[in-house]
């Protein structure tokens, strides 16, 4: 166990039921906080509530108590949660600015593509609105190439070293967007360290996202937690399996099976377990063999 305690946590979108792909992520967070000693918390991850399905939540949650994952506190929900993202938004003073730029502004201007798709921010309301230019987001300001903490390092417990430099291959970047939501990545920020999350095991599809959101705490104070990023389940199209593409939702009178295929993407062999009871001991044993002293 690490030294402040392991807590670990699972972060759904509730965008529609908990799928294949998912439960990837939910397994390995609850594998790695259990082979810790640690607790598992969950967190229901409505911030974007454009995207949020109705009854999706009580879904997911109902969904991972059938396979007997359980919180081991209160769910946290996102979209109850607004005025502690204004607040550490008000923390970060004038590191945060008003930007005016349209989409089509930012990829006019031709700096490249980030590696989450989005064009990188040229800088172009740093200095504040041009004349008649009306706020639409608010941006962190990231420090400029070459400056200290403009190179961002962490060591991933499963990929290894991992590096990103913010201003070439992100930019100053949204904490709150033009329809007024506050962003994924301050709001990851702010709970993953109210809830004292010291590990977060996730899908690697966030890997790019984790450089900000390290950047993020050390403005605000936080400590970072350890890093895992895991495989993604990928479609026969080789697209991240999800429930934008048709991912249905769990077969939940296949427990094992759903399990065991979930274990197996993690390289974990589970083959031999035919009740759940034995699936859980197998999979703790082959995660704990691999993880727990990393
Ligand atoms: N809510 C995010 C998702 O469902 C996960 C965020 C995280 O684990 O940091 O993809």
């Amino acid at each position: 166990m690490s030294a402040r305690g392991y807590v670990g946590r699972f972060a759904p979108s509730p965008s529609g039921p908990l799928h294949a792909g998912s439960l990837v992520a939910a397994l390995a967070s609850w594998l790695d906080a259990r082979s810790h000693g640690g607790s598992w918390l969950l967190r229901i991850e409505d911030i974007d509530e454009t995207r949020t399905v109705a009854g999706a939540a009580d879904d997911i949650v109902s969904t991972l108590s059938a396979l007997d994952m359980h919180s081991d506190g209160p769910v946290l929900v996102q979209s109850q949660r607004r005025s502690r993202y204004a607040a550490a938004r008000e923390r970060l003073g004038p590191a945060v600015y008003p930007c005016g730029c349209s989409r089509k502004e930012i990829a006019d201007s031709r700096l490249g593509l980030a590696s989450d798709g989005a064009a990188i921010y040229p800088g172009t309301c740093r200095a504040g609105l041009a004349p008649g230019k009306i706020a639409r987001t608010q941006r962190l300001r990231v420090p400029e190439a070459g400056q200290a903490g403009e190179l961002v390092r962490f060591d991933d417990r499963w990929l290894g070293l991992q590096q990103q430099h913010l201003a070439r291959e992100v930019g100053d970047f949204v904490l709150q967007r033009a329809d007024g939501f506050w962003a994924y990545q301050l709001a990851v920020v702010v709970d993953d360290a109210e809830q004292g999350v010291t590990d977060v095991v996730r899908g690697a599809d966030l890997l790019d996202s984790t450089a900000r959101q390290i950047y993020l705490q050390s403005l605000l104070g936080y400590p970072t937690p350890r890093y895992l990023h895991v495989p993604l389940l990928m479609n026969a199209q080789g697209e991240k399996f999800s429930k934008q593409n048709g991912a249905q939702a769990l077969d939940l009178s296949r427990p094992v099976q759903e399990l065991q295929r979930a274990a197996g993407l993690l390289g974990l062999d589970t083959t031999a377990a035919t009740s759940r009871e034995r699936f859980w001991e197998l999979a703790l044993a082959a995660w704990a063999a691999r993880f727990a002293r990393r």
